[in-house]
């Protein structure tokens, strides 16, 4: 235990550059969106911009909106407008969407007064090919140097996990609700 400790220690210390990431939280298991949530908590507390484009209009208003919308206006915040829910069934519809959706992204991927990015459950644009996984990489790539990307989501594809700096796979072992738990305020939106 102690050793391991120490050789962390040493591995930390060796780090010498400084750029900005691309974490991908990904999984089955609950956690992707709200770690998202609080790297923006940690820049708002340095006072560092947030942009945050979520590519999934959730059934249920989030209290992140609400906190966000509310008590912080400075953040970007864009929610992909009609089109794609869990349920759609209009493709066109869900396309159209998702390209406006993206095209808010790509305007705060190319604005290095951005710290943070946050492209939350935009996987699925890939895994259901709504959007080009090659131009995402590219803008994802020619991004600000010091700009750190968070994406959410379940798979994604191979590409994306390794372009990626980071990449966290939250695996489910087991969730309440299929416990017969509804879901909560303040905990699951
Ligand atoms: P959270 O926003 O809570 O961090 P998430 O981003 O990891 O969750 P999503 O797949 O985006 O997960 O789903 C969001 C909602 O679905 C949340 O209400 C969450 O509690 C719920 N959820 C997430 N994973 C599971 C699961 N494995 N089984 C049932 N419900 C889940
Ligand atoms: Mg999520």
């Amino acid at each position: 235990m102690n050793t391991r400790k120490i050789k962390a220690g040493n591995r930390s210390q060796q780090a010498t550059e400084e750029r900005g990431v691309v974490i991908l939280l990904t999984g089955n298991g609950k956690g992707k969106s709200s770690s998202a949530f609080g790297m923006a908590m940690r820049c708002l507390g340095y006072g560092l911009k947030v942009g945050i484009v979520q590519f999934i209009k959730g059934k249920q208003l989030s209290g992140e909106e609400i906190f966000i919308r509310e008590k912080h206006p400075e953040v970007f915040f864009h929610q992909m407008a009609t089109g794609f829910t869990w349920e759609s069934e209009d493709r066109e519809a869900d396309i159209a969407a998702a390209e406006e959706a993206w095209a808010q992204a790509v305007k705060l991927l190319q604005d290095s007064s951005y710290h943070l990015v946050i492209l939350d459950e935009l996987t699925y644009m890939l895994s259901y090919k709504y959007l080009d996984e090659e131009t995402i990489l590219k803008a994802l790539r020619e991004r600000p140097e010091q700009q750190s990307v968070v994406i959410t989501g379940r798979g994604g594809g191979e590409a994306l996990r390794e372009f990626a700096d980071t990449v966290s796979e939250i695996q489910d072992i087991k969730h309440a609700f299929r416990a017969g738990v509804k879901a909560r305020k303040g905990v699951d939106f």
